[in-house]
C-alpha cells in the first residue's frame, strides 16, 4: 500500500492562493438628479393663513426657484397652476428648463 501526502494549505504556492475569482464591482445605474424642494406657506394680509382661500396654503417650489410668485420663473405647467391659485408643485425653471417636467419625460 502506498501513501501519498499532499502539501498542506500552508505549503501551497502563493500564485494558487491568489487565483480566486475577483468579483467585479458592478457599476451602479446613474441616479436621476435629486430635486431639492422648498415650501412656501401662503399667508393672508394679516400674516395668517386665510381659510377662505380656495387654494392650498402650501406652495412647493424648487430651492433654485428665483421668484415664487412670478409666472416667468415657472414652466407652462407651473404657470397654469399659479394662475389658478394653486400649488406650482415644483414646476420652477432652472436655467430655462423645468427639472420637474424633465424627470417625467
Ligand atoms: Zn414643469
Amino acid at each position: 500500500m502506498t501513501t501519498t501526502t499532499f502539501p498542506s494549505d500552508a505549503e501551497r504556492p502563493v500564485e494558487q492562493a491568489a487565483d480566486l475569482p475577483v468579483a467585479e464591482p458592478s457599476p451602479l445605474p446613474p441616479l436621476p438628479p435629486r430635486l431639492r424642494w422648498r415650501v412656501v406657506v401662503r399667508t393672508g394680509e394679516k400674516g395668517k393663513i386665510d381659510p377662505s382661500r380656495p387654494s392650498r396654503p402650501l406652495a412647493w417650489h424648487l430651492v433654485s426657484c428665483t421668484d415664487n410668485d412670478s409666472p416667468v420663473a415657472h414652466c407652462p405647467v407651473g404657470q397654469r397652476l399659479l394662475e389658478s391659485g394653486d400649488d406650482p408643485d415644483g414646476h420652477c425653471l432652472l436655467d430655462g428648463v423645468c427639472p420637474r417636467c424633465d424627470l417625467q419625460k
